[in-house]
């Protein structure tokens, strides 16, 4: 059985290399993440070319997930480029502050409604939770505070509010110009950063499909609305982040564990997709093995039933993207031994109400597979909706993905336990070669023996979307 966990490795100044990133995508990266937080367009575009090329040279099919930059409120600069902030003092974010001119006393920070956003009494974090600070008075351009917890804070640092509420809109006018960017190039997933409500879902969907992208919508959970309005973003996205850097500091991380679980949970229950992200392998940033913690920590992600588990730093800007990939591919393959999840439950087919027949034959197909001893699943596909119905259930058999659109085989590349394959299906017949030529790819990849039982699921006019309405059990003829 091929690992089902998919892994997602951002790339950036530490995979810029052909070769690098060649032998990442070899140990087993599915996709890659471009980050729009960070650099220019320019970089992301030169960034996808090299992931493409590396796919060629590793003979992968690799999926590509554009991470809009979205509201992050960030501090401006300091004149020495750092400062001490030390316990008990006051310091003041100033929206009317020359954005250079940041000290101890007091920073500049672009966003202008901060002193509507915030009251008397409210805690602000600085960088990712390290510097807490509290309000003490709001004016009409600066909000005063005192430094709960101190420490070095430098340039352009996020700024959160714990428990939410900070009410910038969710796509900014520099996301419009990566919407723009993820369209021209085909970029298969699209991810909204703090995603409050299914609206902003809907309308980072309408903005690409206004630009000619077809991508998928994937909604980052990373802020306390989020969770207030979990089933909607789930519902109104294709895949769902648990965006644990920034979640954990407005919901405080005490929250986390419990969130992480929950939302996986749910995710799946309502058959969309879901990444595990962020300070997976935070120690390979500078160490060549991970700590313990965090072997646990992808471990358990992967027994919770996520789809993917994410590389950020540890890949992007680390001393050893390549080693943090193979260790991650170890801990998922040591991790799936174990059928500890019940985030994907063999019940589940026999309950409730199926949506459409794709659905019904998807899970006909798992109760089937669960049940019988069998070698392979083969769904041909046109948009992947069949494979991904399928994979939402737990199961030990291989998913694969027949397709003849490239972008269909970059999507499955995501899901848990599928793996996309190409095929033309529209050049063959039931009557003629078709079985012959699904047998002849499943050998020739060495997927199945002959004389191995498999499924395979079709719709009686090859070629149209939506049309799967066949299941079969077959046995590998030789030849
Ligand atoms: P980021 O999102 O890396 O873009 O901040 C992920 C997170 O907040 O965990
Ligand atoms: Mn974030």
């Amino acid at each position: 059985m091929p690992r089902r966990t998919k892994v997602v490795a951002t790339v950036g100044p530490a995979t810029d290399n052909l070769e690098v990133l060649t032998q990442m995508l070899r140990a087993g990266v599915d996709v890659a993440r471009l980050n729009a937080s960070h650099g220019t367009i320019a970089d992301r575009r030169r960034r996808l070319q090299l992931v493409r090329q590396a796919a060629q040279h590793a003979d992968r099919c690799v999926g590509v997930l554009l991470d809009l930059g979205g509201p992050k409120i960030r501090i401006e600069c300091f004149r020495e480029g750092r400062v001490q902030l030390t316990e008990g003092a006051l310091f003041t974010l100033d929206t009317a502050l020359d954005p250079r001119a940041g000290t101890a006393a007091r920073v500049g920070v672009a966003y202008r409604d901060l002193p509507r956003d915030v009251a008397a009494g409210d805690t602000l974090l600085l960088n990712d939770g390290q510097i807490v600070l509290e309000v003490e008075r709001v004016g009409a351009t600066a909000v005063e505070t005192r430094v709960r917890v101190g420490g070095e804070l430098s340039d352009r640092k996020g700024l959160n509010r714990q428990g939410g509420g900070i009410s910038a809109p969710c796509i900014s006018e520099r996301d419009r110009e990566d919407i723009q960017f993820a369209a021209e190039e085909g970029i298969d997933y699209m991810a909204v950063s703090f995603a409050r409500e299914a609206a902003d879902i809907h309308q980072a969907r309408e903005l690409l499909r206004a630009a000619g992208g077809e991508g998928r919508i994937v909604a980052k959970i990373e802020r306390h609305e989020a969770i207030d309005n979990l089933a909607g973003l789930i519902d109104a996205s294709d895949v769902v982040m648990v965006a644990r850097g920034d979640l954990g500091v407005e919901m405080g991380y005490a929250e986390l564990t419990g969130l992480q679980k929950t939302i996986i949970h749910q995710t799946i229950a309502r058959n969309r997709v879901v990444i595990t992200a962020t300070q997976m392998m935070e120690s390979m940033i500078q160490n060549p093995v991970p700590t313990r913690a965090e072997v646990s920590d992808v471990a358990n992600a992967v027994m919770d039933g996520t789809d993917a588990v994410m590389l950020s730093a540890e890949s992007a800007t680390g001393r050893y993207p390549l080693k943090a990939v193979e260790a991650m591919v170890q801990v998922i393959e040591g991790a799936e031994k174990y059928q500890l999840s019940h985030a994907r439950s063999r019940q589940r087919a026999l309950e409730g109400q199926f949506e459409g027949t794709e659905e019904a034959i998807a899970m006909a197909v798992m109760y089937t597979a669960n049940h019988m001893k069998l070698s392979a699943i083969v769904a041909f596909t046109e948009s992947g909706a069949t494979p991904l119905w399928m994979s939402r259930i737990r199961s030990d058999i291989p998913i694969y993905a027949f397709t003849r659109h490239e972008a269909t085989r970059r999507r499955t590349t995501l899901y848990r336990g599928v793996y996309p394959v190409t095929f033309d299906v529209t050049g063959h017949t039931v009557a003629g070669s078709l079985y012959q030529a699904l047998f002849a790819r499943l050998l020739e990849l060495r997927l199945v023996r002959p004389g191995d039982r498999v499924i395979l699921t079709r719709g009686e006019q090859s070629g149209v979307q939506g049309g799967t309405n066949s299941m079969q059990i077959l046995r590998v003829a030789l030849e």
